[in-house]
C-alpha cells in the first residue's frame, strides 16, 4: 500500500526547517506542526518585538514580566542545564552574543574592554524565575537572555508530540540541524542521518548514523563560525572567558530521546570539550537506563572523534567511520 507523504519547508527560529511526514493524516499533521513551531518562535525569539523573551529583556532591571507556560518551561529547563553543566550552558550570555555577532559581522573580534563589559552583564543567578505566577525577571539593566541554544530542540519535541497525536508514526524532521527521527523510513529501515563535515557548509557527510525515535542535535556547524589566524571562532561562547569556546572542537553531536535535552547538552558540551564533558555526562546520567542516556560524538580539529562508549546501542549506530 502506498503511503501518503507530506513535506514542508519553512523559516522559523532563525533557520530553515523541514518536516517530512508519512501516513494518512500527514497533511493536517504537518500543518499543525508548522503552526506550532511558528508559535514557539513567536514566544521565544529574542529578536521579535512582542515575544515573551523580548519583553523579559526589555524589562531587565525594571520589573518582572508574565510569560506563557511554554516559555516558563523552557526558562526552567535552561536554568536546570546551567546548574547541571556547571554554568557551561548559560542563556544570559546574550549581551556577549550580540557583541560578537558571529556569522553576521565577518571576522570581527571585539576589544577586551567590550568583552569584559558584556561579561559583567551575564550571570544565570540574575534570572529570577517564578513558576507560581509564571513570571520572570532579569535583575540588572542591560541584561538579556536568548534561548537560541535550546529552543530548536524544544520545538522538535513539540513537532514530535503533534505528529504522534495525529497518528503519524514515521517522520523525519530537521529544525536547523536538530533532527527528530520518528519510526522508520519508507523502506522500513531506521532513518539514516549524515553528520556533516563541519568544515563544509552543506553536503559531505563524515559519517552516517542510524537513529530510531531519537533526536539528533549537532552544535558547531554550518556557516556560523569564522577562521582567523588559524583559530576557529564559533557562535558558542564560553561563559568563563566571554569568547567563543576553543577546545580544538569542530562539532558536537548528541542523540537523546528529548530534543531539548540534546540541544542544551550539545551547546554545553561544545563549551566543555570531551575531557571535561564526557566525565560530567556520565555523572549527570548515572543510573539512567541505556535508552534514556544521551549518546555524544565530538569531532575534533585533529580529526579524532571522542564519543560515549555506547554508540553501538541500536538507537544510535555508527554505520561508517571517518
Ligand atoms: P545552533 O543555533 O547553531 O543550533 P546551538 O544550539 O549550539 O547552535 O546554539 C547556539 C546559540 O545559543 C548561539 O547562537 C547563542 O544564541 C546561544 N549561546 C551561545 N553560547 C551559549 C552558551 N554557552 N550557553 C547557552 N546558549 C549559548
Ligand atoms: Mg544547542
Amino acid at each position: 500500500m502506498a503511503t501518503t507523504k507530506t513535506g514542508r519547508t519553512f523559516f522559523a527560529l532563525g533557520t530553515i526547517n523541514t518536516i517530512q511526514a508519512f501516513g494518512k493524516d500527514s497533511e493536517r499533521a504537518a500543518d499543525a506542526a508548522v503552526d506550532r513551531v511558528l508559535q514557539i518562535h513567536g514566544r521565544m525569539s529574542a529578536f521579535l518585538k512582542g515575544s515573551d523573551i523580548f519583553y523579559l529583556n526589555a524589562a531587565a532591571g525594571i520589573k518582572a514580566v508574565q510569560v506563557h507556560p511554554d516559555t516558563m518551561s523552557l526558562l526552567l529547563l535552561a536554568a536546570k542545564y546551567a546548574r547541571i553543566t556547571k554554568g557551561a550552558f548559560d542563556i544570559t550570555l546574550h549581551p556577549l552574543s550580540l557583541l560578537w555577532s558571529v556569522g553576521k559581522r565577518g571576522d570581527f573580534i571585539p576589544s577586551k574592554g567590550h568583552i569584559k563589559k558584556a561579561l559583567g552583564l551575564t550571570g544565570i543567578k540574575d534570572l529570577i524565575i517564578n513558576p507560581e505566577d509564571s513570571s520572570a525577571r532579569l535583575s540588572r539593566p542591560g541584561q538579556s537572555v536568548d534561548l537560541g541554544g535550546i529552543a530548536k530542540g524544544y520545538a522538535g519535541d513539540e513537532v514530535k508530540r503533534i505528529l504522534l497525536k495525529h497518528g503519524i508514526q514515521n517522520a523525519l524532521v530537521n529544525l536547523g540541524g536538530n533532527i527528530v527521527a520518528l519510526g522508520a523510513n519508507p523502506k522500513e529501515k531506521p532513518w539514516r542521518v549524515g553528520i556533516q563535515n563541519p568544515l563544509r557548509t552543506r553536503g559531505e557527510s563524515l559519517m552516517t548514523l542510524s537513529i530510531k525515535n531519537r533526536s539528533l542535535v549537532t552544535s558547531g556547524m554550518g556557516e556560523r563560525f569564522f577562521l582567523k589566524d588559524g583559530r576557529f571562532f564559533h557562535h558558542i561562547l564560553d561563559p568563563k572567558t566571554g569568547t567563543p569556546a576553543q577546545n580544538g572542537l569542530l562539532s558536537v553531536t548528541v542523540a537523546s530521546p528529548s530534543g531539548a535535552d540534546a540541544d542544551a547538552l550539545a551547546t554545553a558540551l561544545f563549551v566543555l570539550g570531551p575531557e571535561k564533558g564526557l566525565p560530567l555526562l556520565s555523572k549527570i546520567f548515572q543510573g539512567f537506563p541505556d535508552e534514556a542516556r544521551p549518546e555524544v560524538l565530538f569531532i575534533k580539529e585533529d580529526q579524532s572523534v571522542p564519543a560515549t562508549p555506547n554508540l553501538s546501542h541500536p538507537a544510535f549506530k555508527l554505520t561508517e567511520e571517518l
